[in-house]
């Protein structure tokens, strides 16, 4: 496992492995690194013969100043973590070197990136936009792994894909959890004990939803996941919708064609966690 903080010294040694004919699979992560992630380099390693692991906050897509002072960055264990698995390069560049001249790229992904979490955090998918571009750019992958818990991410960079025509294949993974049901993901570090206490009500929540869909409407089902999980009084629900998986727009009916996505972002004090379910 090699790490490298600059493009040039990534590209040489990626432009060896490129020119063998060898697959790469690429993970793009802001590390604080955890199981869920691990999943997806493994499914990397399944599929491809080489795996890089981008280590990197990018600033482009927090909205919130704080958000991203506060996010965790733990390199060290973050290495350790992936010499666990098959991982040949990491790379964590600086924001300098990601970003030598501010990135003033506007991209259109129209409703796909207004809604949900489009609406609560603007120009979020903007600047995932921005760095995803720019590492597959640098990287050059055959096959790129997101997860299923950005469920609207994930969208998102399939019409980026499309949009620049890349040769890359996006390959999903599903979410990985802890065992009491709460989604994995780096800012559940920065939970506070009573609020890391409660916070597997919202998977418990979607769990108890997905059973209600037979017998109550849409909007019935949708009132009850707010309203339950506002029950205690220190989870605050930002948004809860039920989507059609492709075009992302809100679902009135069970009887629509399509498979319908259950989305929701929650304040667990002032850590903003996401989840989502199939229905
Ligand atoms: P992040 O470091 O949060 O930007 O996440 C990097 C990648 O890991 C994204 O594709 C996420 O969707 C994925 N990921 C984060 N948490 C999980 C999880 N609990 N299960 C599966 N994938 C995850």
């Amino acid at each position: 496992m090699k790490l490298y903080t600059t493009i040039t010294s990534l590209q040489n040694a990626l432009n060896e492995e490129h020119s063998k004919g060898l697959k790469i699979g690429f993970v793009p992560t802001m590390g604080a690194l955890h199981e869920g992630h691990l999943s997806l380099v493994t499914k990397a390693g399944s599929m491809c013969d080489i795996v890089v692991v981008s280590i990197f906050v990018n600033p482009t897509q927090f909205n919130d100043k704080k958000d991203l002072a506060n996010y965790p960055r733990t390199l060290e264990s973050d290495m350790k973590l992936l010499s666990t698995v098959r991982c040949d390069y990491i790379f964590s560049p600086s924001v300098g070197e990601v970003y030598p001249v501010p990135d003033t790229r506007k991209f259109d992904f129209g409703t796909l990136e207004t809604v949900m979490e489009g609406e609560f955090r603007p120009g979020h998918f903007n600047g995932v936009a921005q760095v995803v571009s720019r590492l597959f750019e640098i990287v050059l992958p055959d096959k790129a792994f997101f997860g299923r818990k950005d469920f609207q991410q994930m969208a998102v960079i399939r019409a980026l894909v499309r949009q620049l025509n890349l040769p890359i294949g996006i390959v999903p993974c599903d979410i990985v959890r802890e065992t009491d049901g709460l989604a994995m993901s780096s800012r559940n570090k920065l939970l506070l004990p009573e609020y890391r206490t409660c916070a597997p009500l919202i998977y418990k929540t979607l769990k108890e939803a997905k059973e209600l869909d037979r017998t109550a409407t849409v909007d019935e089902v949708k009132k009850f996941v707010v309203n339950q999980i506002n029950t205690t009084q220190l989870l605050k629900v930002e948004y809860f919708q039920i989507v059609d998986d492709t075009t992302l727009m809100p679902i009135e009916s069970w009887s629509e064609s399509g498979t319908k996505v259950g989305c929701i972002a929650v304040y667990a004090g002032n850590v903003r966690l996401i989840d989502n379910i199939i229905f």
